[in-house]
């Protein structure tokens, strides 16, 4: 069997990291499998979809490398959901119905009041019809079996068809709702597996009947577990919190999808470097059934890791032009962000403000300068210049390395040393210690 998901937005806002989680579950377990990945596009609400959400999403699956296989519109399909209706109505499948909303909730307050469960009930065949109303339809769930499925993240899952309601499918307008036409999706585009969030956990009960009525085996299913803030500021916008946002604070998608791929799962979150890579280790009998609990914080620890092992190819057309393969790798593990390299590439091939030291710092800096001007700058200069500095004149520890790091770098941290003094040279090195023995 070849492996077919599909990841179903509707264009009715942006995606945010629990949708994100989704089209990336679906494309791993594709790619795992030699799959395809379809993205269907969920627009049968004209009033609330739009083009530009529809370019929206593509646009973040695309900066996201979640590429699909294919692009389908559920707009462009309803000629093929017409046919299937009219042939689950001619079968009884669907059906018509003519209650007002107002009539159906006063019937389930009733129900409730009497301790009954809150389901519709069917009227009798000739039941009269009232007149100048047009019907909305309703699925008719098939009352005599349970509703059994193995899901491949909840286990078995069963449910009593005669407890749920039989589902409208169809409003009076004609209009569709969301359940009919995804089975007839999934039947057409031949999904084998559908990943969606456990939500869903209901439809899938009656949808399971709609692929029986439609005379097609039901798809494995799924279900995820949802995806709740770890805590702090973001727990209130994570259904708002997406792509654009990473984007904007120059995080790299990978460690966003490192992060997404493992939460809620038995694995630890590793700094992936390719999709290949967290497809491989992709399988729904490590995912827990707890919330999965998402910390935009661990994204940021992901990314410094991920940019400590970034190969300059994967960078080299966000960095300042001059920057070499060398100076990528001198400078990659002090960052959190890409954008952090400028500051340091502005020290290592630009000026420095010269830093405030002591009287005492500022003899040594000049010592310093003194041994610079006699050292060989082709064998190990640091090694060098701070092995004479502690002989001449006792300083050792952070006392021998502190003021140096200051004057030849302006910073009181960063990348190793030895390689930074190589990469700034000779006659700058000089210059800067004697800048700062000025001051
Ligand atoms: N458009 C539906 C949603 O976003 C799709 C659900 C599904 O995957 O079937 O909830």
């Amino acid at each position: 069997m070849t492996v077919v998901t599909r990841f179903a937005p509707s264009p009715t806002g942006r995606l945010h990291v629990g949708n994100i989680r989704t089209a990336l579950h679906n494309f791993l377990f594709a790619r795992k499998h030699g799959g395809t990945f379809i993205l269907r596009i969920d627009d049968t609400d004209r009033e609330r979809s739009t083009a530009e959400f529809d370019q929206a999403i593509r646009d973040d699956l695309a900066w996201m490398g979640l590429n699909p296989d294919k692009v389908v519109r559920q707009s462009e399909r309803f000629d093929l959901y017409e046919r299937e209706f009219d042939r689950l109505k001619a079968v009884g499948r669907v059906y018509a119905c003519y209650e007002t909303p107002e009539e159906l909730d006063l019937r389930r307050k009733v129900l409730l009041g009497r301790g009954l469960p809150p389901v519709y009930e069917r009227k009798p065949a000739d039941a009269p019809v009232p007149e100048g109303r047009a019907p909305h339809w309703r699925f008719k769930l098939d009352h005599d079996a349970p509703i059994v499925w193995n899901d491949l993240i909840r286990g078995e899952q069963r449910f009593d068809p005669k407890l749920l309601s039989d589902p409208v499918v169809r409003r009076e307008d004609g209009s569709w709702l969301y359940l009919l036409p995804s089975v007839i999706d999934d039947v057409d585009l031949g999904i084998t597996h559908v990943v969606r969030g456990e939500d869903h956990v209901s439809n899938s009960a009656a949808q399971i009947q709609m692929f029986e009525a439609l005379g097609a085996e039901p798809p494995q299913f799924a279900h995820e577990a949802l995806l709740v803030a770890a805590e702090g500021k973001l727990s209130k916008r994570l259904g708002s919190y997406g792509a654009e946002h990473l984007r904007a604070e120059g995080v790299e998608p990978m460690a966003m999808l490192s992060v997404l791929a493992r939460i809620g799962t038995s694995q630890p979150v590793e700094a992936a470097t390719t999709l290949a890579e967290l497809a491989a280790g992709f399988d729904f009998a490590t995912f827990g059934r707890a919330p999965a609990h998402f910390d935009s914080h661990e994204v940021e620890l992901v990314n410094a890791r991920l940019l400590h092992k970034l190969d300059f190819a994967a960078v080299a057309d966000r960095l300042p032009s001059g920057a070499t393969e060398q100076d990528w790798l001198l400078l990659r593990p002090n960052l959190e962000r890409v954008s952090d390299f400028a500051g340091w590439y502005a020290i290592v091939d630009g000026d420095i403000e010269p830093p405030e030291l002591s009287h005492e710092e500022r003899l040594f800096a000049k010592d310093a300068a003194g041994v610079a001007e006699q050292l060989d700058w082709d064998a190990e200069p640091w090694k060098v210049l701070t092995a004479e500095l502690k002989e001449s004149t006792g300083r050792k520890g952070r006392d021998l390395f502190h003021p140096l790091r200051l004057a030849l770098t302006g910073k009181d941290s960063g990348p190793e040393m030895a390689g930074l003094l190589q990469r700034i040279g000779r006659e700058r090195a000089i210059a800067r210690l004697e800048a700062a023995a000025r001051r």
